[in-house]
């Protein structure tokens, strides 16, 4: 079988993707460390074991992300814009114009044409918030796994303002209000609401007319999804696997080159 991989050496997290046809067989994210491409290539060897096939039924191995510059010869490079504009537009089943992608240490908004051609596109790269890093350093000091976020955060009726538009500041009003012994789950929804009106107001100014799809790994968090729609007062949906739409978009890229 021709097995085509997709590699995202993304700012947090290495994404491997195999695809067969179309269809997504199999995938792993493991976190961001030194030594990226030697990662790579062991999620590789791990993808082709799973699926009990050899490395000649390799038909092309693309590389994308914050880390592709570290590739040398070894496979095809293509830029993450790129990458996940034909990630986002395939995974949609063509129905993608307006895609934010709320990634380790940026937030992208890119806007796509009906034939799936870029058009446009705007990166909030300046400030960590709005981002999973900084979701990642709110969980270190609510001692609480950003996994879980999502879950703690429907439940609450009653989040706290947090006003701080920077990451540094936005992390010492969650340490007093800690000391003031507020529930961390009002802080995490409160957290939520903050960031969904950061990323609302990149997206502002855009044409308006379409629906949004939401990917990068910030989007399995439910609870963010949904303060984000309120702040659009919009449908957004989030994309199949959406913390694999780039590697996926860098692996079916061979096809249109
Ligand atoms: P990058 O490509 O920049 O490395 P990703 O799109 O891989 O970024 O997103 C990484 C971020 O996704 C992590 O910082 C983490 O906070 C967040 N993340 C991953 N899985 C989940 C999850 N299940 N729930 C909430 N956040 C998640």
């Amino acid at each position: 079988m021709g097995l085509k991989v997709g590699i995202d050496l993304g700012s947090t997290a290495i994404k491997v993707v195999f695809v067969e046809n179309e269809h997504l067989v199999w995938k792993k994210a493991v976190p961001t460390t030194p030594g990226q491409t030697r990662i790579a290539d062991h999620l590789t060897a791990e993808g082709l074991w799973a699926l009990r096939c050899t490395a000649d039924t390799l038909e092309s191995v693309v590389f994308t992300g914050y880390g592709k510059g570290l590739v040398n010869g070894t496979g095809k490079v293509i830029d993450e814009v790129s990458a996940n504009s034909l990630g986002a537009f395939l995974l949609s089943g063509g129905k993608a114009r307006t895609i934010i992608n709320i990634g380790g240490q940026d937030v992208k908004v890119i806007r796509l044409s009906a034939t799936g051609k870029l058009l446009d596109f705007k990166m909030n790269d300046k400030c960590a918030a709005g981002t999973g890093r900084f979701f990642e350093l709110a969980g270190r000091i609510l001692d609480t796994p950003v996994e879980i976020f999502g879950e703690l955060g429907q439940a609450v009726a009653d989040p706290v303002n947090i006003n701080s538009t920077c990451a540094v500041f936005a992390e010492s009003e969650i340490v007093s209000m800690m000391a003031k012994g507020i529930a961390k789950e009002r802080i995490i929804q409160g957290l939520h609401e903050s960031i969904a009106r950061r990323i609302a107001g990149l997206a502002g100014g855009l044409d308006m007319e379409d629906d949004f799809y939401l990917d990068g790994g910030s989007a399995n968090n439910q609870a963010l999804v949904t303060a984000i729609e309120e702040e659009l007062c919009r449908d957004v949906y989030v994309l199949p696997h959406p913390q694999f739409t780039v590697a996926y978009g860098a692996a079916r890229s061979v096809e249109t080159l």
